[in-house]
């Protein structure tokens, strides 16, 4: 059986595809608020700094002019592999206008997250083949080291500004361009020619390479469209409208749009489409933050009146925690508050709620495969624990490991996808994309049910993950990555990671780890000198705080493959008995 979306949602309008995000996002024929020079895209949460529609698409048309230059590109000429640039950024207000200026030239960014080591931004870098990389002052060390080993040359790295309450009094080497000097150069360039692109090319052309483990093994690069964050966009806004409408029709202060914050991490598919995408699309001001701190944050609502919040459950977690800070603050302004990227228990939630009695809570789940959200709860339909309603577009289906379908509610199996969103597959790894994207559908490797909520629909709740995907703090870790750097330490004979929940983070990775001959010393010395080789070369969300413990074997099936659930049911054994 296909769950198709509810017929309560308004039909989707045409998604083109024969244009370029860049295009979708800067010109209003395409059903955007109309470009004005009131609206502010985006805006610095700590310096004011802003840029009305009109300067960011002047901005991305200039900054368009100076790539061309720089790299000899001609935006209707060679594919958009050859024209791959690299995005490992801390938030700054100029990253959406980068990614659309690469796209003017029908190009591909890949955005790295801004927590990676120099190993793993440079894996990333030569995997998508990145010709160039931008960048920001404190994350220029990791960059040149990265850039180094990918072969890309310290001309073609590029620097982004960031607020001095971020760098401090450092000033960015004289040697490095700056985005703002390449945005000066396009002023006097001669324009670019008009794109040609074909019907169906923004289907087939990749937008952005962003980096996703997906069911299992090591982290690849996901194919996401033009089309399928344009899809996204509208699905969202169309699945939006009819209760921002009614919540206007019921109170007239209600603006039409939102000032939104725009703190979790521009790199990630969530920021990257949901905030950033979608929520410019319909005039909202985004604000920007770079990093997350408790008292920056909440003084940002408070300064810029921000009445959305898009978080993930441990930033609710610290919330929660810090009572008597937020307390110091006038957080009037919030209406709403989104979280995605991992589960957000109905407890937590409830406790939130108990806090700000106002406040709608709404939850959205997504992946990277399938350019973020399918479904969601709107603020009239909020069901804590429920991750909402299927959005206009998508349908869904649930199976048992066997494969047989499941007709019933409250029956938990496989849940598989289908919308406009789901991406082109994974780079050069034909192998995992067959097994992720069969017969039309996408294969989620999360275990979901459909519940009839209090209001009489259909929502999805998500229930477990069958995948070997680890989330702490909402942010990706492989245990294969792991597992690989780890047996690659002389005293590891044999391993294998998992994650264990924690209360802060979600989950934390834990490795369960054979001792080779070689390791020498007592247990803790051990343990020590393992989680020492992860913390030297791994981003910090990937450390081993879940510990580490010593087995004579790791179970493992006749073929070789890693008996996880053995691990998990272990686990949860010894936190019983604890
Ligand atoms: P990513 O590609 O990094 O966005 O990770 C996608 C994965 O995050 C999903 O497959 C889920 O396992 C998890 N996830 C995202 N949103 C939720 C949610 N609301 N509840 C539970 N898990 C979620």
């Amino acid at each position: 059986m296909v769950y198709y979306p509810p017929r309560s949602n308004p039909p989707l309008p045409p998604i083109p595809d024969n244009i370029p995000i860049s295009e979708f996002m800067l010109d209003e024929s395409y059903g955007r608020s109309p470009l004005s020079s009131s609206l502010h895209p985006f805006t610095c949460g700590f310096s004011g700094k802003t840029y009305s529609w009109f300067e960011v698409r002047d901005r991305v048309e200039f900054l368009a002019r100076a790539l061309a230059k720089e790299f000899g590109w001609n935006p209707n000429q060679g594919t958009e592999w050859d024209k791959v640039v690299g995005c490992f950024l801390l938030n700054t207000i100029d990253t959406l206008p980068l990614f659309w200026a690469i796209h003017r030239l029908s190009g591909v960014a890949t955005p790295a997250n801004a927590a990676y080591s120099a190993p793993e931004l440079a894996h990333q870098l030569k995997d998508s083949g990145a010709k160039a990389l931008f960048t920001c002052l404190p994350l220029l060390n990791t960059s040149l080291e990265a850039a180094a080993k990918a072969g890309i040359p310290k001309n073609r790295i590029y620097l982004i500004d960031l607020p001095s309450q971020i760098t401090g009094n450092a000033k960015a080497p004289a040697e490095f361009k700056t985005l703002d000097q390449l945005v000066q150069q396009g002023k006097i360039l001669p324009q670019l020619e008009k794109l040609k692109w074909s019907p169906g090319q923004g289907s087939r052309t990749t937008a952005f390479l962003c980096y996703s483990s997906g069911t299992s093994g090591l982290p690849k690069g996901v194919m996401i469209s033009h089309r399928n964050v344009i899809a996204n966009t509208l699905q969202i806004n169309t699945f939006e409208k009819p209760s921002r409408d009614q919540l206007r029709a019921e109170d007239p202060r209600i603006s039409k749009f939102d000032v939104s914050l725009g703190l979790l991490p521009q790199s990630h598919i969530y920021a990257l489409v949901y905030i950033c995408h979608s929520g410019p699309y319909r005039g909202d001001q985004i604000i920007i933050l770079p990093k997350f701190e408790i008292n920056s944050y909440l003084n940002a609502i408070q300064r810029f009146k921000i009445n959305s919040l898009s978080l993930v459950p441990p930033i609710i977690i610290t919330m929660l925690r810090s009572q008597d800070i937020l307390k110091k603050f006038d957080l009037s302004s919030v209406r709403s508050i989104f979280t995605g990227a991992a589960p957000l228990g109905a407890e937590t939630a409830q406790e939130l709620q108990n806090l700000f009695p106002t406040w709608a809570i709404r939850q959205g789940y997504g992946l990277t495969e399938t350019a973020t959200v399918v479904c969601a709860t709107t603020p009239l339909d909020i069901w804590f624990g429920s991750s909402g309603n299927i959005l206009p577009g998508v349908e869904a289906r649930i199976l048992t490991p066997e494969g047989k379908e499941i007709h019933e509610y409250d029956t938990p199996g496989e849940l598989l996808l289908r919308s406009p969103s789901v991406v082109l597959g994974y780079l050069n790894n034909e192998k995992a994309t067959k097994e992720t994207f069969k017969d039309g559908w996408m294969y989620t490797g999360d275990e979901a049910m459909l519940r009839v909520g209090p209001k009489n629909t259909e929502h999805v709740w998500i229930v477990d993950r069958i995948k070997e995907l680890i989330k702490v703090k909402g942010l990706q870790v492989a245990p294969a990555e792991l597992e690989a750097h780890l047996l690659e330490h002389p005293m590891v004979a044999d391993c294998a990671v998992i994650g264990i929940p924690d209360d802060a983070a979600g989950e934390i990775p834990k490795a369960f780890v054979v001792k080779a001959p070689a390791a020498s010393g007592d247990d803790s010395a051990v343990t020590q000198a393992i989680k020492k080789h992860v913390e030297d070369h791994k981003a910090r969300h990937k450390w081993l705080k879940g510990g580490v413990e010593f087995l004579d074997i790791i179970p493992k099936s006749p073929s070789g493959k890693i008996l996880r659930r053995l691990l998990r049911d272990k686990e949860k054994e010894a936190r019983r008995k604890a």
